[in-house]
């Protein structure tokens, strides 16, 4: 049924459309009830208005912390029009019930936007009698409606003066959008405070997350340029993982900048010699260990020089002055290191757009007792039409010990290390992945394909296009080969060692093969399909 509306309480921080609306319902014949700033200005704009504290018999105390927690103000809420005890305690207390209550927060997220703002700004903007009274309002939306946003107003007032008052689905529909406000705003101050330390200073890395997620920033647009985007950390981000890097120049991020940039470094942070990994498009175009970070990038560029225009490029030591040098005679998105020297800073300089983001490694831990503390995500997520898929992240590693030599030839020491380098490779190459690796240097990546042999053909094109001899190199494939067709391919472009997880059911085929052929081949029991 339809409830009239005979008194309002109204109560709001952000005053946007509050005296029309106060007014509209003063003329309808609506008693109104307001707080000292709220009542101030609708009794200045000439509205009939009883102050809270006048209506309660109780001063406003302790600067505004207590002005509607009172009993008869939440009497007057929470009372059950259908129970006459209720009805007729409230009455007997002189409890008047309120039938609509308009009330918007203190502005919690707006005011810690702020830059500089203090602990203490923060606490005092935790409103505590509004969403009280949101609570007890929403809680009991059978007889109260609680309209909690500025865009609601028109709407109500509108059923208010054709109906003299608002209907079941109305209060219900407002009690669900008074719950998700206070339920944001919850959240908000959840996030924020997790986040501190009790002297106000920002914790490094805060306490776990929960899953909770808090926006680092708004993004200029999407994966293409109509789509919006934000991007967001999780509350607890894991030692020297991407949302923790302080970018020290170059023009904003893009969404497909992070996206790619996070490829590369997690790819990058997987290797224990001086890496250098080059990411386009999300997959590695070029990855090769070094020395050092110039000579590991120098290695890294040769496997596809082409690709690597405006790429991202990603290391596990510092940058040096001479590595500097080296990136800066190619077009770079995003450059991505633990840290730079002061020359390299200078020569990178030059680069005005060029993105440099440093991302600290001191704190994570290759033997950490969790992924967390090693600095590898838990989990991993993703969007599919109105659902999430979530799993575990792919932190398998394989080691030496766990390979199973499957062909009469085995491969030797140091064929066996190309091949666990090309299989770290293609863990972060999209299915399906064909790496070629030599002497700890891609030579020709294919990713992406809807089938292996064609990942395969591209893999020895693009060595051959960057001008490479994939003769006596090894190959990674991250899933089993169906058919001995794809382990030929390979082997015509001259690998002479095949690293594959095995567990087709041709497998006895794709072995045999690889015996006619007179090539080494090891089987991981592990897969890494990456899409
Ligand atoms: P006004 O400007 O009318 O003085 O204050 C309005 C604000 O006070 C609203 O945002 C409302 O949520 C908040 N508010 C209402 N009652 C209380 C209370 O008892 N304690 C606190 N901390 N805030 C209140």
């Amino acid at each position: 049924p339809t409830l009239p509306v005979r008194r309002a309480l109204i109560s709001v921080s952000d005053k946007t459309g509050v005296v029309e609306l106060a007014r509209a319902l003063a003329s309808l014949g609506v008693a109104i009830l307001s707080t000292g700033g709220t009542a101030k200005l609708l009794a200045e704009s000439g509205i009939a208005v009883t102050e809270v504290s006048a209506h309660t018999g109780f001063p406003e105390m302790l600067d505004g912390r207590v002005k509607t927690l009172h009993p008869t103000i939440h009497g007057g809420l929470l009372a059950r029009r259908d129970l006459d005890a209720h009805m007729a305690a409230i009455a007997e207390h002189g409890i008047p019930p309120i039938d609509l209550l308009v009330v918007n927060l203190y502005p919690f997220e707006a005011t810690v936007a702020k830059p500089g703002c203090t602990l203490e700004d923060a606490i005092e903007n935790i409103d505590i009698g509004g969403p009280a009274m949101v609570r007890s309002g929403a809680k009991n939306w059978r007889g109260v409606g609680v309209l909690t946003d500025a865009s609601q107003y028109e709407a109500a007032l509108a059923e208010v003066r054709e109906s003299g008052g608002l209907s079941d689905a109305t209060r219900f529909a407002l009690a669900v959008a008074a719950f998700n406000a206070i339920s944001n705003y919850d959240g908000a101050i959840s996030d924020w405070l997790s986040s501190l330390q009790p002297d106000g200073s920002r914790a490094a890395f805060p306490a776990q997350s929960n899953g909770r997620f808090v926006k680092l920033q708004d993004l200029r647009y999407g994966e293409n340029p109509h789509q919006s985007a934000a991007f967001y950390r999780d509350l607890g981000p894991a030692p020297g993982s991407l949302v923790t890097a302080k970018q020290l120049q170059g023009k904003e991020l893009s969404y497909n900048n992070i996206a790619d940039a996070d490829a590369a470094w997690e790819c990058v942070k997987s290797f224990d010699a001086p890496a250098c990994v080059i990411v386009k498009h999300a997959n590695p175009c070029g990855v090769a260990v070094g020395n050092d970070s110039a000579d590991a990038y120098a290695r890294a560029f040769r496997t596809d020089p082409t690709s690597a225009f405006g790429g991202i490029i990603a290391f596990n030591r510092p940058v040096d002055g001479e590595a500097a040098r080296a990136v800066s005679k190619q077009f770079v998105e995003v450059l991505l290191a633990p840290s730079y020297t002061d020359e390299a800073r200078q020569v990178l300089s030059a680069k005005a757009n060029a993105r440099v983001l440093e991302i600290p490694l001191d704190q994570v831990r290759a033997d950490g007792p969790t992924d967390w503390a090693r600095g590898r995500n838990a989990h991993d997520v993703k969007r599919v039409g109105s659902g999430l898929l979530v799993q575990t992240a792919d932190n398998r590693e394989v080691r030496a010990d766990e390979l199973k030599v499957v062909t009469k030839k085995a491969p030797t020491a140091a064929q066996l290390a190309d091949l666990l380098f090309a299989w770290r490779v293609a863990k972060y190459v999209k299915s399906n992945a064909i790496v070629f690796c030599a002497n700890g240097a891609t030579m020709g990546v294919g990713a992406g394909q809807m089938s292996r042999i064609d990942s395969a053909r591209i893999a020895s094109i693009k060595a051959e296009n960057a001008g490479l001899s994939l003769a006596g190199s090894v190959v990674a494939s991250d899933a089993f080969f169906p058919f001995r067709d794809g382990l030929d391919v390979v082997v015509d472009a001259g690998a002479v060692a095949v690293i594959q997880p095995g567990g087709s059911v041709r497998d006895d085929e794709v072995i045999a093969a690889a015996d006619e052929r007179g090539i080494a081949m090891v089987f991981t029991g592990v897969r890494h399909f990456r899409h």
